[in-house]
């Protein structure tokens, strides 16, 4: 919802739910767009033959397998999709004139940065995918507002700004600083609750400071999302009432159990950010745990976490959501996250795209307004060339992208 605070407090009135995702300030209204394709995917593993899409300003106004002649778009040969949504992207993350991870410290000015961030978000949204989580940056929050304003091109930004990971506070001071990044205008509070699978893994934060920060978050109608390895690390965060695991490598059955039957998200890895990491060596090498054991970890994580994935999408109610923790190399090739879970995890190309679209969406909370193809919708839309249903690498092939109504794509 954040998205729209710069307006609204230029308005200096109260966010109606209805405007809550408005990328720009009220628009005068325009002629409906009406887009036709081989076949919509709708975001729910139904697909409608012969499709058409029509957009009324910023929404999905009908949609009906009526013939293209009228259309604005005739995207013969495509695939029309809700914009891909990745619920763990760190737009943040680039590499510096030295070729080298970004660090504080390195010279880059902070306009360096943020024009690296731009270019992260403009990347991202090429690439298809409509709506990012960033968990965090306290430069999430400038980024996210200048996207929705319509001054720069991007996707839909939420962020949790700085998240928590110093075991050092206590429950009381942790629930004041649940209240503060409220305050400072987060959309999801980010934990650590282990350490990084470069170091092992294992629980970090207390299980009374996850019950602190969980529980205020909970109490602010906030929601949460915990980086967790371990076991135990998963454990203590569903207990404390946290409602989104991250990676979770080490899950077991019964873990992912438990997941299912508290109705809490689940945001595992296959590939891309192993990949990405390993591809990048050099860039990473001797900066923090990025050292012989760090990657000889990441190496031996990925059978590891194939594994647990390939049980955890056949955990009955498990709800299993897409995010790719896209860091510095992987901006604009998050689909290959999509590709590994089909080719590597044996997921359906069809549970795929639910997932990166109505579940994430759903996980945001913002499931009434994007992710799905149907009318009152955002018309955050996407077009690939051939079928994703039955070929999921024609998710790299985005050749048309619409955010809020507005085209920002079109390379037919
Ligand atoms: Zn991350």
């Amino acid at each position: 919802m954040r998205w729209f605070r710069f307006a609204v407090t230029a308005l200096a009135a109260a966010a109606a739910p209805a405007a809550a995702l408005a990328q720009t300030p009220a628009m005068p209204s325009s002629a409906p767009i009406i887009l036709h394709a081989d076949r919509i995917v709708d975001g729910h593993g139904h697909v409608i033959k012969g499709g058409s899409i029509v957009v009324s300003g910023d929404k999905i106004s009908r949609v009906d397998n009526s013939g293209g002649a009228a259309a604005t778009y005739d995207l013969e040969g495509m695939t029309l999709l809700p914009g891909l949504i990745d619920a763990h992207s760190h737009l943040s993350w680039y590499f510096n004139r030295q070729g080298r991870l970004h660090q504080r410290g390195d010279g880059d000015t902070p306009v360096e940065s943020m024009l690296s961030m731009a270019g992260n978000a403009y990347a991202t949204l090429m690439a298809g995918v409509t709506t990012i989580q960033s968990p965090g940056d306290p430069a999430d929050k400038d980024l996210r507002d200048w996207i929705a304003l319509g001054q720069i091109p991007g996707p839909r930004v939420l962020t949790s700004l700085n998240p928590f990971s110093s075991t050092r506070p206590t429950p009381d001071s942790l629930r004041a600083l649940v209240r503060q990044r409220k305050e400072q205008g987060a959309d999801v509070i980010k934990i650590f609750a282990s350490a990084s699978i470069r170091e092992g893994g294992a629980q970090t934060l207390s299980d009374e400071q996850l019950a602190a920060i969980c529980g205020e978050a909970n109490a602010l109608g906030m929601r949460t999302m915990v980086h967790a390895h371990s076991v135990q690390s998963i454990k203590a965060s569903v207990a404390a009432g946290c409602k989104q695991i991250e990676h979770g490598v080490f899950a077991d059955d019964e873990t992912l159990k438990l997941m299912a039957d508290r109705g809490v998200y689940f945001d595992p890895q296959v590939c891309l950010v192993f990949r990405n990491y390993l591809d990048n060596r050099p860039k990473y090498e001797g900066i923090g745990n990025y050292n012989e054991l760090g990657f000889s970890s990441m190496e031996k994580a990925i059978p590891i976490a194939t594994a647990m994935f390939k049980r955890a999408i056949h955990t009955p109610g498990l709800k299993v959501i897409f995010g790719t923790d896209a860091v510095a190399g992987a901006h604009g090739r998050n689909v290959e996250e999509l590709v590994c879970r089909v080719q590597a995890g044996g997921q359906s190309p069809m549970d795929a795209i639910t997932s990166a679209t109505s579940l994430t969406a759903e996980s945001m909370r913002l499931g009434d307004q994007i992710g799905t193809i149907a009318p009152g919708m955002q018309a955050d839309i996407i077009a690939v060339e051939g079928d994703p249903t039955t070929d999921i690498t024609a998710l790299r092939r985005v050749l048309f992208v619409m955010k809020g109504g507005k085209v920002y794509k079109n390379v037919r």
